[in-house]
């Protein structure tokens, strides 16, 4: 019998008409004669909610009690799910993610999978029992409980079905795969049905939302296929694999900062351990003769205000940051290669007037910075330039 490892996202749990649906395809799937493990995020934008009311009590909220805030919304959905299931007469049962064996390093709010211990799921599986996981969590060797980072359940699923030997896992969420930009910003993207794990976890680097990025190389190294589907929709899906594809795509990312470090690498590497105790990743470092400059994702830093404050303080005036910035990044294989294509998205840009404050490019990718109001025009400049929107053969 095989393992089935299914992963549903928020909006496909949003409310419990949603759920009873997300029941009856769970239901549907142990029937086919599966053994089936299901992941789930926490309802619609719970976790959204929970941390805007963590900042109303304190803007820069402690992380080790955000996880334990931000853990509960994957509870709510796992009991509800599992209580839905167990009603249509399947027996089923939920546990937590440190219930499931996920042990994490104690990173709060971004916490890695060092380990996955699925003995209890394992029991249960023999039973016949569906088995429900929260998503986004997991227990830390210190015994704390720690969330993996934003769209982490993906991770869950993915780190699940490796530990279970399971070859493939289903993502399920409110869109039937991975396009060449997100539809919502470029109406003509193409669906792709098939991509390659360095291409997704490039995309899913550069900011794309479908896939969690830690999700994709896990899945790379543990060889297993992401089948990328629609909830509600079950016309197309995108499958990731290690096969070689030659897609390309557009990702926007906002609620990007550049943090600018005058002096020598003295400065910077106060600047860097300033990051380092705030836990705040900088990408991107520059540094060179005149100064060092690096980026930092203030939309997935919790306690941004605290850090922005121990940056300055750390370069005792030297550090000028600039926030409310956006990378776009072109991603395909070769890309950083091909002096045309990049001399075809600069002239995009220009174009489109748009400015870009700094050009990188990595062999993969060709990243643009702007202001954050100019992201979706450059998202759609570059991609009628560099994206053949000749219909994709499915
Ligand atoms: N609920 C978490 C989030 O919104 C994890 C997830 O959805 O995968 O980021
Ligand atoms: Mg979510």
């Amino acid at each position: 019998m095989a393992i089935v490892v299914q992963k549903y996202g928020g909006s496909s749990v949003a409310d419990v008409e949603k759920l009873g649906r997300v029941a009856d395809k769970v239901v549907a799937a142990r029937h086919a004669g599966d053994d089936v493990v299901v992941v789930v995020s926490a309802m619609g934008k719970t976790t959204d909610q929970l941390l805007a009311l963590a900042k109303q009590v304190d803007e820069n909220p402690p992380r080790r009690e955000l996880d334990m805030l931000l853990s509960t919304g994957e509870r709510v959905s796992m009991a509800l799910l599992s209580m839905a299931i167990q009603k249509r007469g399947t027996p089923a049962i939920s546990f937590t993610g440190s219930q499931s064996g996920i042990i994490t390093n104690d990173r709060h709010f971004d916490a890695r999978i060092l380990e996955v211990r699925p003995h209890r799921i394992e029991d249960e599986l023999a039973r016949g029992m569906v088995v429900i996981v929260a998503g986004y969590q997991g227990m830390s060797y210190r015994r704390e409980i720690t969330t993996l980072g934003r769209g982490g359940s993906d991770t869950t699923a993915i780190a699940l079905a490796a530990a279970l030997g399971a070859e493939r896992a289903e993502i399920y969420s409110d869109v039937d795969g991975v396009y060449t930009a997100d539809p919502r910003v470029v109406a003509d993207a193409q669906h792709l049905a098939r991509l390659s794990y360095e291409e997704m976890q490039e995309m899913a680097e550069a900011g794309a939302k479908v896939l969690n990025a830690t999700a994709v190389e896990f899945a790379k190294n543990a060889k297993i296929a992401i089948h990328a589907r629609s909830t509600f929709d079950a016309r197309r899906e995108s499958v990731i694999t290690a096969a070689p594809s030659s897609s390309r795509t557009v990702t926007g990312q906002k609620g990007v900062a550049r943090v600018h470090v005058a002096g020598g690498s003295e400065a910077l590497r106060r600047a860097l351990a300033a990051c380092a105790a705030a836990h705040t990743d900088p990408r991107e470092v520059e540094a060179g003769e005149v100064g060092a400059s690096f980026l930092v994702h203030v939309g997935v830093t919790p306690d941004w205000q605290a850090a922005r404050g121990a940056i300055e303080a750390a370069c005792g005036g030297g550090a000028r940051i600039e926030e409310g910035l956006a990378t776009v990044s072109v991603v395909g294989d070769g890309l950083g290669r091909d002096a045309g294509a990049l001399g075809r998205a600069i002239g995009a840009l220009e174009d489109a007037r748009l400015a870009p404050l700094r050009t990188a490019t990595t062999p993969m990718r060709l990243a643009f910075l702007l202001a954050e109001a100019g992201a979706d025009d450059a998202v759609r400049a570059l991609h009628a330039a560099l994206v053949d929107t000749a219909p994709v053969a499915e």
